[in-house]
């Protein structure tokens, strides 16, 4: 699998109606950004259901024609792809891996890039080492790093490391941004996330 921001970021979202390169919305038309990208981002990415196009290809009418649209079918997850949190701890569970790590770094006039991303032992062991696009894994821990800061357009060079905290059911960003320190949580707790619906994180009001 590529570039996971290629086939998320690089197009309209189906669901919000969020534009190409932008965080996804909280609902259709909202100008509140959204912590998760919604799943239909991934479209093209898949083979659809309803009309059989292949990955990459347009969705086709009955009578062969371009559709303006992709099938509904091809808007949900598909069966393998790792993407939900819930399937991403249950990934960490099964690694036994406590934390997993992401470190990334953009803003200042360039995309965002990933650098390593690692998973550890509770006695803070190294398990896994990745690279960009080296599995899924790896780049669905990194697909908080997309829902937050998009492809970093008009931010501040942000250096940071992004952590999966599997007890907690939690993750939290670290780093700088500009030349100040900041830290903030990016998925919550699940009992937190009861309270606080829909979600939001601030956007970088400097
Ligand atoms: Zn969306
Ligand atoms: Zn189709």
């Amino acid at each position: 699998m590529s570039d996971l921001r290629l086939w998320r970021l690089d197009e309209l979202c189906p669901s919000c109606a969020a534009r190409a390169g932008l965080r996804c919305q909280t609902f259709r038309y909202s100008d509140k950004p959204s912590r998760i990208l919604h799943n239909a981002r991934g479209w093209r990415h898949r083979p659809c259901p309803t009309c059989k196009a292949q990955p990459g290809e347009i969705c086709r009418t009955p009578t062969g024609r371009q559709a303006s649209r992709p099938h509904t079918a091809r808007l949900h997850r598909g069966r393998h792809e790792l993407f939900s949190d819930d399937q991403v701890w249950e990934e960490l569970e099964r690694w036994k891996a406590p934390t997993a790590f992401v470190r990334f770094s953009g803003g200042g006039g360039s995309r965002g890039s990933i650098g390593a991303v690692t998973l550890e032992d509770s006695e803070k062991r190294m398990l896994a080492r990745w690279g960009v696009g080296e599995g899924e894994l790896p780049e669905a821990l990194a697909v908080p790093i997309w829902a937050r800061y998009a492809l970093f357009r008009g931010r501040p060079r942000i250096t940071g490391l992004v952590m999966w905290d599997l007890q907690e059911r939690q993750v939290l960003v670290g780093g700088e941004r500009g030349d100040r320190k900041f830290e903030e949580v990016l998925v919550q707790k699940p009992l937190a996330r009861a309270h606080l619906a829909p979600l939001t994180v601030p956007d970088d009001a400097q």
